[in-house]
């Protein structure tokens, strides 16, 4: 059975990097098959297993050839490990709805029949914490069952986890979604793992995973590749792979209790994160 991840969290947090670092891991240590559906219409969410930017997006297709030109031979690119991957893209800057082009793009693809059931994976990196609009469609129309919410000890990351969590209430009963666990992708703030564990614990998940704050992201990024394409036997292609081992083996799927205004600030203030 194809498991259908979504993967939400705060601009700039990491998402786009722990997914598809984390997929790289999948496939290499795991034989796993992997499909990435990247839907912010920055359309970074597949260079690393693409080896770079080249792709012509769906959106861009469907624009300048139109929608008989979306077949999946044509915007479906295969990377590293055999890896699938599509981008969205988005509508020129300023012009449209960027979240509409999100659902098009879905849409595409399920009548394309690109999420096979070959597949063990089928992942949507999907841009910011905004839970409207088409940013809200992977987890409002079941096409996604799972979620991942990346976080880190800052105040801004935690806020974003808990509106996340806010829409997964609001669609869990109509569209089966459920939230997987909390990804920290470290940034060093002291008592970072504390607060995380408690913030998961309250909002009634887990914490998945800590992983830690590395260079070797940046080198193997650099190189436009994940971390283990450039280095396996590194400690943080050992932590990717800790990661996709607990995703494989996750039974742990809730719908979260969000937390109020006042019970987060008052976890902040405890974590003493105040100015
Ligand atoms: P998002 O997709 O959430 O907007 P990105 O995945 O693009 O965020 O991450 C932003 C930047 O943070 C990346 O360019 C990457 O270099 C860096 N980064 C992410 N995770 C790590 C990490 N664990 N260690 C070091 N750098 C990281
Ligand atoms: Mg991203």
């Amino acid at each position: 059975m194809t498991r259908k991840i979504a993967i939400y969290g705060k601009g700039g947090i990491g998402k786009s990097t722990t997914q598809q670092n984390t997929a790289g891991a999948m496939v290499h240590f795991y034989d796993k098959n992997i499909f990435i559906h990247g839907c912010d219409p920055k359309a970074d969410s597949t260079r690393l297993i693409l080896g770079g930017m080249n792709q012509k997006t769906l959106m861009d297709v469907l624009r300048d050839e139109g929608e008989e030109k979306i077949t999946v031979d044509r915007v479906v690119k295969t990377g590293f490990g055999g890896i699938r991957c599509v981008e969205s893209g988005g509508p020129e800057p300023g012009v449209g709805c960027a979240g509409r082009g999100v659902i098009t793009a879905i849409d595409l693809m399920e009548k394309n029949g690109a999420y096979s059931s070959d597949l063990d994976f089928v992942f949507f990196d999907v841009l910011g914490d905004v839970v409207c609009g088409g940013f809200a469609m992977p987890i409002r129309e079941g096409k996604a069952e799972e979620v991942y919410i990346v976080a880190s000890g800052e105040m801004m990351a935690v806020y974003a986890a808990n509106n996340i969590s806010k829409g997964l209430l609001k669609y869990a009963k109509q569209s089966g979604v459920r939230l997987g666990g909390i990804i920290c992708n470290s940034r060093k703030v002291d008592r970072e793992v504390e607060f995380m564990e408690e913030f998961a614990k309250a909002i009634g998940t887990q914490l998945i995973h800590v992983i830690p704050r590395d260079n070797i992201v940046q080198k193997a990024e650099f190189n436009k590749k994940t971390v283990v394409e450039f280095d396996a036997e590194c400690q943080q292609a050992h932590e990717y792979g800790e990661l996709a081992r607990k995703i494989i083996e996750n039974k742990n799927f809730v719908i979260p209790k969000p937390l109020t205004m006042d019970e987060l600030e008052a976890m902040v203030v405890k974590y003493g994160m105040v100015d």
